[in-house]
């Protein structure tokens, strides 16, 4: 790896580090080093929400992953961050030289991967060996369209024993409203239902975007529909670590961009205190 130029926390570009499959985030939420494993490197995802930042999204899955460039990849990258000059030659801030996490996302779905179990458990394998594991965290951040699929239980099942943890993406408890913001198909019982499989598994994290579509904020309708959501799974003995709720940062890629502006911080803080006030706890990024 010869790239020198500055990671810096605006620098989400997934060939930063001249990979196919690993990707180096400094990120403003884990305040340190996110290592990005992509297995979407089509660009392909079963959504398209519209806040996207995935370049030439096409519809689809990730192709066949090549399970020996990924091992190549990932030895070699931790082993540079480890004991090679990765935050000398990237000039990262000497507070930011921690690994926080290893973070399966990537430029679409990575549970449509065909073989996400053996991945998840190649990915885990490899840290544990290489000592990044369990100091670190290792994450899946999920749209959780395709978690009642076997292979991707049983990779959930794999996570679970690294320690790992689900950020599971839920943006809306509309149909309409995740038909307009995630363009999915899918059903808010049918997410429900994910959910519930996702959290008895292995440890998960509600991921909510909150956009102001259209100058319209938060409607009365999507914050009651989501406060009862909440109120419905708490009610379900659903285990659900946190409720993290962050708006748009970077442009969308998307059609919408332009109708898209970031929620308010008032309304993200006032939204957060509402879903305190029913027992959850909440992290706020705006
Ligand atoms: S689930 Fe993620 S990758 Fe897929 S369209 Fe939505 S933001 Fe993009």
């Amino acid at each position: 790896m010869t790239n020198s130029t500055r990671l810096t926390i605006t620098d989400h570009s997934r060939d930063s580090a001249g990979l196919t499959y690993i990707y180096p985030v400094l990120s403003r939420r884990s305040g340190g080093l996110s290592i990005g494993v992509n297995f979407n490197i089509n660009n392909a995802c079963n959504w398209r929400c519209i806040y996207c930042q995935v370049p030439d999204l096409t519809l689809g899955a990730a192709p066949l992953l090549d399970f020996s460039l990924l091992e190549k990849e990932l030895r070699q990258f931790l082993s540079d961050v480890l004991h090679g000059d990765f935050f000398d030659r990237f000039q990262v801030d000497p507070r930011n030289r921690v690994i926080k996490d290893i973070a399966i996302s990537g430029n679409g779905e990575p549970t449509s991967v065909q073989d996400f179990d053996k991945a998840v458990n190649l990915i885990g394998s490899i840290a544990t060996e290489m000592g990044v594991l369990p100091n670190s965290n290792l994450v899946l951040i999920s749209n959780g369209s395709l978690m009642h699929q076997t292979k991707v239980q049983v990779g959930l099942r794999s996570l679970h024993r690294y320690g790992g943890e689900v950020w599971f993406k839920f943006d809306s408890a509309t149909d309409a409203g995740r038909n307009l913001i995630n363009n999915a198909a899918q059903t808010m019982e049918s997410a429900l239902r994910n959910l519930k499989i996702s959290a008895a598994i292995c440890q998960t994290k509600i991921q909510t975007c909150l956009v102001d579509y259209s100058g319209q904020g938060l409607t009365d309708v999507e914050k009651n529909a989501y406060l009862q959501f909440l109120k419905r799974i708490k009610n379900d003995g659903v285990a659900i670590g946190k409720i993290m709720l962050y708006t748009i940062a970077r442009p969308s890629m998307q059609p919408e961009a332009a109708k898209m502006k970031p929620l308010s911080p008032e309304l993200m803080r006032h939204f957060a205190g509402e879903i305190r006030a029913l027992g959850f706890e909440v992290r706020v990024d705006c």
